[in-house]
């Protein structure tokens, strides 16, 4: 079968949805963005990033605040109401502060959030709250420091740590953290993480590697995690009721009056194309459609040269009937079988440059 040229798939949302919304090819509605704010990190995690960094793209070729906001108001005019802001590390990004709060200003932006690897938080998470984010997710892939400082190349745990009681202190809820977790580097922390989140009461998503960039090990699946936990805590069930279509969440069930919530998301092995409502935008302003397609266009140049939004809208609109039905990563290069192919994400193209 043509999974490209198949019909639509969300025919639920044909008829109903206005005129003026961004609909794309599948009947799918965008209502979400992804913002990178910086391909700048303060760490160089081993999966996100080659040890002597990447070539950095020049200050003036960054979309500008001014720029991103102007794109976020013809979004949010058309539908789009959450955004999240990610990197590089979006902390290290000068003027961000008063950048989230200009953004939590926009008419009919509902919900910002931000993923950061948490080492200035504790500088910063106040002032976030503060300005309009509401919702964090921090990346935690170690709770052993050597181990934290060889898969960051050098982050200190402490850092993160403190970044966390931060959050909580400055009124963030929920807080999420975000783990990766490699064959043979930290897969043996599985149950210390479990017993973190169960004391910290915290809402742990573990996220399956995506083999971009650079290959360095075979992708854990969620169904491999969620045997080895359910075979420590007989009580380790999913949550029917959990409203996320993206991770799939857990709880235990002898332990109800405890917060701790275990998420799983699974872009590998159970991926949520047919769900897909998000927009990737880069720092330097190139559009993505879809995480694991190179296409980029060229919004820095759209928002420079168009003479009105509507015209942006227009361009936007038929965009979008390029936008992907789904992902071919597990038939062409597979979570067991990373072999580098055309069309999908190209070896020299890395995690910092996109968000995630
Ligand atoms: N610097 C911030 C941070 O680390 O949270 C935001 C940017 S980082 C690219 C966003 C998320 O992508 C992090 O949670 C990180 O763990 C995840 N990530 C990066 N490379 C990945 C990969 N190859 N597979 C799975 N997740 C990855
Ligand atoms: Fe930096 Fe985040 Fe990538 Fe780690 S995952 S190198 S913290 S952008």
């Amino acid at each position: 079968m043509d999974i490209i040229n198949n019909k639509k798939i969300n025919s639920k949302t044909e008829n109903s949805l206005p005129d003026n919304f961004l609909i794309d090819g599948f009947g799918r509605q965008i209502t979400y963005l992804r913002i990178s704010l910086t391909d700048r990190c303060n760490l160089r995690c081993v999966y996100c990033m080659p040890e002597d960094g990447v070539k950095l793209i020049e200050h003036n070729e960054m979309l500008s605040y001014e720029e991103i906001l102007k794109f976020v108001n013809i979004l949010a005019s058309h539908g789009v109401n959450k955004i999240r802001i990610t990197g590089g590390e979006p902390l290290v990004r000068k003027g961000m502060i008063n950048f989230i709060k200009n953004l939590s200003s926009i008419s009919g932006i509902k919900d910002i959030s931000m993923t950061t690897n948490g080492i200035l938080l504790d500088k910063y998470a106040q002032d976030l709250y503060n300005a309009g984010l509401k919702r964090i997710n921090i990346s935690l892939d170690s709770l052993n420091n050597e181990t934290f400082s060889k898969i960051t190349r050098g982050g200190n745990l402490d850092a993160v740590l403190k970044g966390i009681s931060a959050a909580k202190a400055a009124g963030f809820h929920p807080i999420k953290i975000n783990t990766v977790l490699i064959r043979g580097t930290n897969d043996n922390e599985l149950m210390n993480f479990i017993s973190f989140a169960i004391e910290n009461e915290l809402n742990l998503r573990f996220i399956e590697y995506m083999p971009i960039g650079q290959n360095i090990s075979r992708t854990i699946t969620t169904k491999e995690l969620t045997e080895k936990i359910k075979a420590e805590y007989k009580d380790f069930e999913s949550n029917k009721i959990s409203d996320s279509s993206v991770s799939k969440e857990y709880y235990f069930s002898n332990n109800k009056n405890n917060k701790a919530v275990i998420g799983f998301i699974s872009p590998l092995s159970e991926h949520f194309c047919n769900d897909c409502n998000r927009l990737r935008l880069t720092a330097s302003g190139k559009l993505r459609l879809c995480l694991f397609y190179d296409e980029e266009y060229d919004i820095k140049k759209i928002l420079n040269n168009s003479v009105n939004n509507e015209d942006i809208y227009n361009y936007l609109l038929n965009l979008l009937q390029k936008k992907r039905q789904t992902h071919l990563f597990n038939n062409k290069r597979g979570a067991n079988n990373c072999s580098g192919h055309i069309n999908i994400i190209e070896d020299n193209t890395y995690m910092n440059k996109i968000g995630g």
